[in-house]
């Protein structure tokens, strides 16, 4: 016996519970289709929700930076890493989400792992959404602050959190905007009220919702503040992420200068990581543009979700909360999601089955992710191909809803 052999130990045990995790096969361009190895498939599995990644315009901003720029920086930002197009993609992402300023970071999960702890520190609370993404989970842990997780989207929960919380130095509430399994929005008026009435610091990560809501796509707060426009000024720090709707690679944060300013000094993942390669601030940049130059392919994603979640649940499926493009069937064990997920393949689809530690234990999902890029005869042919393999997955009767 090795020291390490214990992990084959814990591999074993994974694929006995149906948890262990297979890479797929690498893929070429990301698009409503995909090539896995002789066979192409519907993606329904990727979060390139407007379809940028592969788009003509955008490919040709990458290509051009490329030449001009070469691949990697070199560096971190503070030390020679910056590129002209960082700076310019940090402006428009300012103008963009209305704030003095904003920060690149190498991916969203360092924006998240970074921010947090150089926000909060020993002494200082942390009010976290249980189904916050993982990166949000991890700041929390490198910050020295006392996290306490409140039930999802559990407003009252977080009241009576917030009337012991006196004695905090600083206090923080972060959430995601768009929930990346359920697809339902976090209740950002209501955060938003209790952040200020509490005095404490409200962070938003947007990264299914940059691009997509709201009507000038910044995201959940945008869609929110017309009907609440002090929500705005309630949200202190915004984050999202270049490596969804915008096709690209990279994250960033928003917020005033002087947030900023400290982030470039104090957020480890931004001062101890080399740059991003100019290529990705390239393309989102032309990305960016494209988001606000054409409002139809968000409006036009949202409509077909809205309608596409109602022929769902007509079919039995459960989709529980979900509100945007993310749509989850919901099934329960992690051996008939999988099941499923492999039945869809044959049939030419691709949706993800998701498994804990992604979701929590018997919450595992179909996680079908709508992007622009998807034709009415994609949609169709999912619907088919659904509605032919529910069966197998003993959707209780009482649960289903009428055929029609
Ligand atoms: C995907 C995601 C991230 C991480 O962004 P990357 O750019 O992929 O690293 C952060 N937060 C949320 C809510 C996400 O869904």
């Amino acid at each position: 016996m090795e020291p390490i052999d214990w992990i084959d130990e814990q591999l074993d045990r994974l694929r006995q519970a149906d948890l262990y995790r297979e890479l797929p096969p690498p893929l070429g361009e990301v698009g409503a289709y995909c090539e896995v190895g002789w066979r192409k498939l519907m993606n329904f599995a990727s979060n390139d929700y407007l379809g940028l990644a592969a788009d003509p315009r955008v490919v040709e901003a990458a290509a051009r930076s490329l030449n001009h720029d070469g691949c990697g920086r070199g560096a971190s930002p503070l030390i020679c890493g910056r590129a002209s197009g960082h700076s310019v993609l940090e402006q428009q992402l300012a103008e963009f989400e209305g704030t003095e300023a904003a920060l690149l970071f190498p991916s969203g999960f360092a924006a998240n792992a970074g921010t947090i702890p150089a926000l909060v520190d020993e002494g200082d609370a942390i009010y976290s959404d249980a189904q916050n993404h993982a990166s949000i989970v991890d700041g929390c842990r490198l910050s020295r602050a006392k996290t306490h997780i409140y039930p999802h989207k559990d407003v009252d929960a977080l009241v009576g959190l917030l009337a012991e919380a006196n004695h905090y130095r600083r206090k923080l509430i972060v959430t995601d905007s768009l929930f990346s399994m359920g697809g339902d929005l976090a209740p950002l008026p209501q955060l938003g009220e209790l952040a200020e009435r509490h005095s404490a610091m409200l962070m938003v990560d947007e990264a299914h919702a940059t691009g997509v809501f709201g009507a000038g796509g910044r995201g959940v707060v945008e869609y929110f503040a017309a009907a609440a426009p002090q929500l705005h000024e309630q949200v202190h720090v915004r984050v999202g992420t270049l490596s969804k709707a915008l096709g690209a690679a990279g994250g960033f944060v928003c917020g005033t200068k002087s947030l900023i300013e400290w982030l470039t000094n104090r957020a480890r993942s931004y001062v101890f990581s080399t740059a991003q390669p100019a290529v990705s601030a390239a393309a989102a940049s032309v990305a960016l543009t494209i988001v606000e130059e054409e409002p139809q392919r968000r409006r036009d994603l949202l409509t077909t979700a809205a309608r596409l979640r109602d022929q769902l649940r007509q079919q039995g499926w459960h989709v529980g909360a979900s509100a945007s493009q993310i749509i989850p069937l919901r099934i329960g064990s992690a051996q008939q999601t999988m099941q499923l997920a492999h039945q869809l393949r044959h049939r030419g689809i691709w949706i993800p089955g998701i498994r804990p530690p992604s979701v929590p234990a018997e919450g595992s999902l179909l996680r079908l992710s709508l992007s622009a890029s998807h034709t009415d005869a994609m949609i169709e042919e999912v619907l088919d191909a659904l509605d032919s393999c529910r069966p197998a997955v003993a959707l209780s009767g009482s649960q289903r809803g009428k055929r029609t």
